[in-house]
């Protein structure tokens, strides 16, 4: 039986992995639930899985999660702040750890996981964006085994040869035959929507992704783009290769979550509806298999795949993730919490669709040359990006 600590339950990749758990008790507890804020969904979730622990960043809401399962005679513990968190991803009794706390506040949780050694099935591609080396290092020093849970990522780790999944995805992958990591993405709601008209963009359509259903922030990411951008640099990482080993490809239809492309011709993708729970069944059992709730593809319901390249002028942010990656470890973290103000921003009505890359570009331009390799470093400089990117708001 092994024991799960679902860091983000509340959340959009908490609930799916919530419902491939409830598929499997002979196979898995839940030890622990956290969230933000959320009181009700929480308590309601706890109910279900009677975790030992949950709990809240917070306090006030812990409190009142406190009372309420206390109220129901449940013996669930409470903690809550960072400290809490903290303690539940690094818990001796967790086995897995799912990382799915959104944007940069995921990141210590995570790393406090990884820091003592847990299978860490990663979603919040914010963190390994933000840290990059220092956390594959830590994942290495402290013997991590890391899944991804992108779907991206998780179905290019599903196409590479046994040995590199075996070694953590850190090989070189020429030695493999490997010429190229395709990452494919929809290209958002905005695909066809003409250029002109995008400063009229509202926070309603933006979050309406045509394929997947996600989080308020990664829905405006992947409208912009941004979202492949971070996972482009998340790719680097994961899988040890440069820029040039990894090709965007654009695919409507979100059926092919990624391919490898071999150096003799072949080309291999994992395909499948476009449901986290497959990724999330999958990086759960490895290297096992296990049922998921998602209902299986039928090709004769399919109509087409196409593909096409991501246009510059359509999604600036892909291409300043790309230049980021190239400029080093103090660009990504830059651009990546300019990008989290700019979409708070954007969500709370402040800024338009399009300022949001030009935050990101003024943000990115500033902080280029930065390089942060330390933990203290790298949140100093997520400070000073995210106090900058707040005084570029009222002037874009
Ligand atoms: P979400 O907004 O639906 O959920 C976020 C979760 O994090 C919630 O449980 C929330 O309570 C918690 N949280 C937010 N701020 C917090 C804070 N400051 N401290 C502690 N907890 C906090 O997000 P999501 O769509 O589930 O995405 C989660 C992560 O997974 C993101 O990094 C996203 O990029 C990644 N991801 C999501 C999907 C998807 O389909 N939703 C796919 C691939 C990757
Ligand atoms: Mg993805």
């Amino acid at each position: 039986m092994k024991q799960v600590v679902v860091l983000g339950a509340t959340g959009s990749i908490g609930c799916s992995t919530l419902s491939v758990l409830a598929a499997h008790p002979e196979k898995f507890a839940v030890l622990a639930l956290t969230a933000a804020t959320g009181v009700d969904k929480l308590f309601e979730q706890c109910i279900q899985t009677n975790p030992r622990f949950a709990a809240m960043q917070d306090p006030a809401a812990a409190l009142q999660l406190a009372r309420k399962l206390k109220d129901a005679g449940r013996a669930t513990e409470v903690l809550s702040g960072t400290e809490g968190l903290l303690a539940l991803a690094a818990h001796p009794e967790a086995d897995i750890v799912m990382a799915a706390i959104v944007g940069a506040a995921g990141l210590l949780p995570t790393l406090a996981a990884v820091e003592q050694g847990k299978t860490v099935l990663l979603a919040n591609k914010e963190a390994l964006v933000m840290t990059g080396e220092l956390f594959m290092q830590k994942v290495v020093n402290h013997g991590a085994t890391l899944l991804p849970i992108d779907s991206e990522h998780n179905a290019i780790f599903q196409c590479l040869p046994a040995p590199i999944q075996q070694a953590g995805c850190q090989a070189q992958l020429q030695d493999y035959g490997i010429a190229k990591l395709l990452l494919t993405g929809s290209g958002g709601p905005f695909l066809q929507r003409p250029l002109a008209s995008f400063e009229q963009i509202t926070v309603a359509e933006a979050v309406a992704h045509p394929n997947w259903s996600m989080g308020q922030k990664i829905s405006v990411d992947s409208a912009t783009m941004m979202n492949k951008g971070l996972e482009f640099i998340e790719a680097r990482w994961l899988f040890n290769c440069a820029a040039s080993d990894i090709q965007v490809v654009i695919h409507p239809q979100s059926i092919i979550h990624s391919m490898v492309q071999y150096t003799d011709g072949s080309v291999l993708a994992q395909l499948g509806q476009p449901d986290m729970r497959t990724p999330i069944a999958h990086a759960l059992a490895f290297p096992e298999r296990i049922s998921s709730p998602v209902k299986p593809l039928d090709f004769f319901s399919l109509q087409s795949f196409t593909f096409s390249e991501p246009e510059i002028a359509r999604y600036p942010n892909l291409y300043l993730a790309m230049a980021a990656s190239a400029a080093g470890q103090g660009a990504t973290t830059a651009l990546n919490a300019a990008n989290e103000v700019a979409v708070a921003a954007f969500l709370a009505g402040k800024i338009s669709f399009t300022a949001i890359s030009k935050v990101n570009e003024q943000c990115l331009n500033r902080f280029l040359s930065y390089q942060a390799r330390a933990l203290d470093d790298i949140l100093a400089l997520d400070a000073e990006t995210r106090a900058y990117a707040h005084q570029l708001l009222g002037t874009v």
